[in-house]
């Protein structure tokens, strides 16, 4: 667990929303824009923002003012990327509809199959688009089975033995994507195996996308090892090198507001939140893991489970020590939280959505989006 210092100011700003509330961090997303910006002018990278992690689109303008452009999972992340954001689309799904591949094809730059029948099948369609295949290096770097497309029985990707010895005339490009939270260094190794595997197929491409998973922005990563890396494929093979990164553009750049609701005692003292683990961050509970709260720290004198206004008994977010006593009416902060909720969130329970700031530089705050009870009925019926 891991807490990264705010000003008080700034907490004031926060304790002042109304709860539970996602609040952007202007001041973190842009810290992290700047260091891709650096990045893709140094190497010649494209950096795509991975739209499942962050859809945000309010947001969009200004992330495609410091990067390239986003990378959708299926038709509708296309669609927001296109409406609102504006710069280069991409998109890569397992599997596509008939009927989507046509619109994808006007509004996406490049579209990555995930298989040589899903190629086959939609190529004849694809008439403007950049085409790719999702390779599958068989290379695994690390130990979250559900986050592993190298595991046995992945889906994700063409293995070797699989490829063609001479690639369809239309593909163009290359994607893998295999790491979660890494470092450089498990980048390296992973593409080292792609070169061995699949570099006699380079000189027939433009592109390589390097999938996301790069923990880039992290205090501790490599930058210099991977621009060197960016800049050594593009100069050994000339291709074009793309980054698609979700958690590295918004990491440590929101925050979830919310109140004790109420504080009850079974062999320890828990805290009953207005916010919900299982509804507004549920990677919590799948990963999973435990997000950093303000105010807590490894010795705090006061220790609480924290949990939440839903009836499902694990709807926890986990064990914490805090330095202040929390009472009735207290806020209690969550940090790092606008990679992967947002997207996530559910109204399980009938719990009521958070609503959405914006904390920008100067600590003024605006309202993204309130949600209330029709948003949970017009789901429904
Ligand atoms: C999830 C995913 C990403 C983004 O991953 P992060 O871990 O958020 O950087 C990029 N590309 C593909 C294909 C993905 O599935």
């Amino acid at each position: 667990m891991e807490s990264y210092p705010i000003e008080n100011e700034k907490l004031k700003v926060l304790k002042s929303l109304p709860t539970p509330s996602f609040v952007i961090d202007e001041g973190g997303l842009l810290m992290n824009l700047t260091l891709l910006n650096r990045i893709e002018k140094i190497s010649g990278c494209k950096i795509l923002l991975a739209q499942k992690c962050f859809s945000t689109f309010k947001l969009y303008p200004l992330i495609g003012k410091y990067i390239s452009g986003a990378v959708a999972s299926g038709l509708f992340e296309a669609r927001l990327a296109h409406e609102e954001m504006k710069k280069e689309n991409h998109v890569f799904a397992p599997a596509y509809k008939e009927s989507d591949i046509k619109e994808l094809d006007t509004i996406c730059g490049h579209i990555v199959f995930n298989s040589l029948k899903q190629f086959k099948l939609h190529s004849p369609n694809c008439h403007k688009a950049s085409l790719g295949i999702r390779i599958n290096p068989e290379f695994s770097t690390q130990n979250h089975a559900i986050y592993d497309p190298c595991s046995f029985g992945s889906r994700l990707g063409v293995r070797l033995c699989d490829m063609p010895d001479e690639l369809p005339e239309k593909i163009e490009g290359f994607h893998f994507h295999t790491l979660c939270e890494q470092g450089f260094e498990d980048l390296e190794k992973t593409f080292k195996e792609v070169e061995k595997k699949f570099k006699k197929y380079f000189p027939k491409l433009k592109w390589l996308n390097l999938g996301g998973g790069h923990y880039i922005t992290h205090k501790n990563y490599n930058v210099e090892g991977l621009i060197s890396l960016l800049k050594y494929i593009k100069d050994e093979y000339n291709l074009q090198t793309y980054l698609e990164p979700g958690e590295a553009v918004v990491l440590n750049s929101g925050f979830l507001t919310s109140k004790v609701m109420d504080k009850v005692f079974n062999g320890l003292d828990i805290l009953i939140l207005d916010a919900s683990a299982a509804c507004h961050c549920p990677d919590v509970i799948e990963m999973p893991f435990l997000p950093p709260i303000f105010e807590t720290s490894e010795n705090g004198k006061y220790k609480y489970r924290l949990s939440s206004m839903t009836c499902l008994a694990g709807d926890v977010f986990g064990d914490y020590n805090f330095e202040v006593e929390k009472n009735i009416g207290d806020n209690v902060i969550f940090e790092d939280m606008a990679l992967y909720t947002m997207v996530k969130t559910n109204t399980f329970n009938g719990m009521p959505l958070p609503d959405i700031y914006l904390l920008k530089q100067d600590l003024t705050v605006e309202l993204i989006k309130k949600f209330g009870y029709e948003d949970f009925k017009g789901r429904l019926g």
